[in-house]
C-alpha cells in the first residue's frame, strides 16, 4: 500500500496549485505570492512565522500543509569537507542527503564551493552488486514535497554557514547532484516537478545548468529527458565498458544493454549541446583492467564525455575490493593517454560512509527491521 501523508507537503505546491486552494477555502489567491516568498527565499519553518499574512489564513495553512515533509536526524561530519545529513520522513523511512564543500580557486579559505547530494527514493530497485542502497531493495518514491524539503533542509543548515547569501534569499549551495539513494530516472515525474520548483523564479531560482542528474541507464527516460525545455546535465553510471563486465554488476544493463545506452546518450547529449559524465567505480578486477580502460576511453570519445573515475568505497557484507592507487592511476593515465579527460576522485567521506545508502542501512541495523515501515507493494 503506497504511503499517504496525512496533509500534503507545502513543497510540493506551485504557486497556482496553492492560489486555487486559497481561493477554495475562501483566501484571496494573491497570497500564494506572499507565501513564497516566505517558503525558499526566507526558508520559513511554519505558517506562524509569515508575519504579513492574516492570523486565520496562517492557521489554515498550518492545519492544510505539512511544513518539514523531512527532518533532519543527525549529522555526520568526516574530517575532510563532506557531511552527511540523515533525514527522516514522515512514515519513519531514512534518506541521506551529503554536503560536500570544495574549496573555490582564489578565494578565502571561508569560500567554498558547495554541492548538494540528493536521494529519490527509498532504496532501491535496481540493485546494483556494490551499492548499500540497493541492498534492501526498494521501498518508495520521493514525493515531490519530499524532494524539495530535503534541499530546504540543507539550505537552512548552510545558511549558518554563510548567512550573507541566506539574507539576499539565494539557495546556499553551488551545484546539486541527483546521486543520493534511489535510481532518479524511475521516480522521474516527482523529480522533474520538484526541480522545476528548485529552477522557478519564485522557488530557489536555480539553474538548470547547475543541477545533474545520476542514472543508472534507464533508456527511455533519458531520451524523453532529452525533450525537457531544461537542460539539466546528465551522468551515466557506466561501471563496465562491456556488456559482459557491466551485467555482472548492473542487472539493468540486461535490460537496456550498451547498444541501447550509448546512443540514448548521445541523443541527450546533441539535444542539449552539452558534455556528459560518465561514472566509473574502480572494483579490483573487475572492471579495473587496461582492456577496459580502452574500452572506456572508446565510448567516452564516441560521447564526447569526460570520465570521473571513484574508487570503490567499501560497503559491509559485500566482497569487493578496492584497487591500490596505483591500479586506480594505471586506468586513469591510459584514459588520458587516449585522448579522454578523466577525473580521479580521491573521493570524499569515505570515513563516513559517504557511498549511497550507507548511513542509512547503519542506522537501519542499529533499529533492527521492526523500526520500519513495512515495504510498498
Ligand atoms: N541511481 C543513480 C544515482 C544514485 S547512485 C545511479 O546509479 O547513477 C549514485 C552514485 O553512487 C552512482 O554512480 C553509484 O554507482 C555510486 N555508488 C554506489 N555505491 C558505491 C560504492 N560502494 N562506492 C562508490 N560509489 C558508489
Ligand atoms: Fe540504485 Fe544507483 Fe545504487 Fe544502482 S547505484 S542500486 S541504480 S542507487
Amino acid at each position: 500500500m503506497a504511503f499517504k501523508p496525512d496533509k500534503p507537503s507545502i513543497h510540493g505546491e506551485t504557486p497556482e496549485g496553492l492560489g486555487s486552494r486559497l481561493a477554495e477555502a475562501g483566501h484571496p489567491r494573491y497570497r500564494a505570492g506572499q507565501i513564497f516568498e516566505w517558503l525558499y527565499p526566507r526558508r520559513a519553518e511554519s505558517a506562524e512565522v509569515m508575519t504579513n499574512l492574516p492570523a486565520p489564513l496562517r492557521t489554515w495553512l498550518s492545519e492544510n500543509y505539512d511544513f518539514s515533509a523531512t527532518q533532519v536526524l543527525g549529522k555526520k561530519t568526516a574530517s575532510d569537507v563532506t557531511q552527511k545529513l540523515l533525514q527522516k520522513l514522515r512514515d519513519g523511512s531514512l534518506i541521506e542527503s551529503v554536503i560536500i564543500r570544495a574549496p573555490m580557486e582564489g578565494v578565502g579559505q571561508d569560500k567554498s564551493r558547495r554541492t548538494i547530494c540528493i536521494s529519490t527514493q527509498v532504496g532501491c530497485a535496481y540493485g546494483c552488486k556494490f551499492c548499500a542502497s540497493g541492498l534492501e531493495g526498494w521501498r518508495r518514491n520521493l514525493s515531490v514535497g519530499e524532494i524539495v524539503s530535503q534541499l530546504v533542509q540543507v539550505c537552512r543548515i548552510e545558511d549558518q554557514a554563510d548567512p550573507t547569501r541566506a539574507a539576499e534569499g539565494l539557495a546556499s549551495f553551488d551545484n546539486i547532484v541527483v546521486m543520493g539513494m534511489g535510481e532518479p530516472l524511475a521516480n522521474y515525474e516527482n523529480l522533474l516537478a520538484a526541480l522545476r520548483i528548485v529552477n522557478a523564479p519564485w522557488g530557489f531560482g536555480f539553474g538548470a545548468r547547475r543541477i545533474t542528474i545520476s542514472t543508472s541507464g534507464v533508456v527511455p527516460k533519458i531520451l524523453e529527458l532529452a525533450e525537457e525545455p531544461l537542460g539539466f546535465r546528465l551522468a551515466i553510471s557506466l561501471h563496465g565498458a562491456t556488456n559482459e563486465v557491466r551485467e555482472k554488476i548492473m542487472p539493468v544493463n540486461r535490460k537496456y544493454p550498451l547498444e541501447e545506452l550509448v546512443p540514448a546518450a548521445k541523443a541527450f547529449a546533441r539535444k542539449h549541446g552539452r558534455m556528459l559524465t560518465l561514472e566509473f567505480i574502480l572494483i579490483e578486477d573487475i572492471n579495473d583492467s587496461l582492456e577496459q580502460a580502452k574500452k572506456l576511453a572508446s565510448i567516452a570519445r564516441e560521447l564526447h564525455a569526460h570520465v570521473n573515475l571513484i574508487p570503490y568505497n567499501k560497503v559491509e557484507g559485500l566482497p569487493w575490493v578496492r584497487p591500490s592507487i596505483s591500479r586506480q592511476d594505471r586506468f586513469a593515465k591510459e584514459l588520458r593517454a587516449l585522448g579522454v579527460t578523466a577525473t580521479l576522485r580521491r573521493e570524499k567521506g569515505h570515513d563516513i560512509d559517504a557511498a549511497c545508502g550507507q548511513l542509512r542501512l547503519q542506522k537501519e541495523k542499529e533499529q533492527g527491521p521492526d523500526s520500519l515501515p513495512p515495504a510498498a507493494a
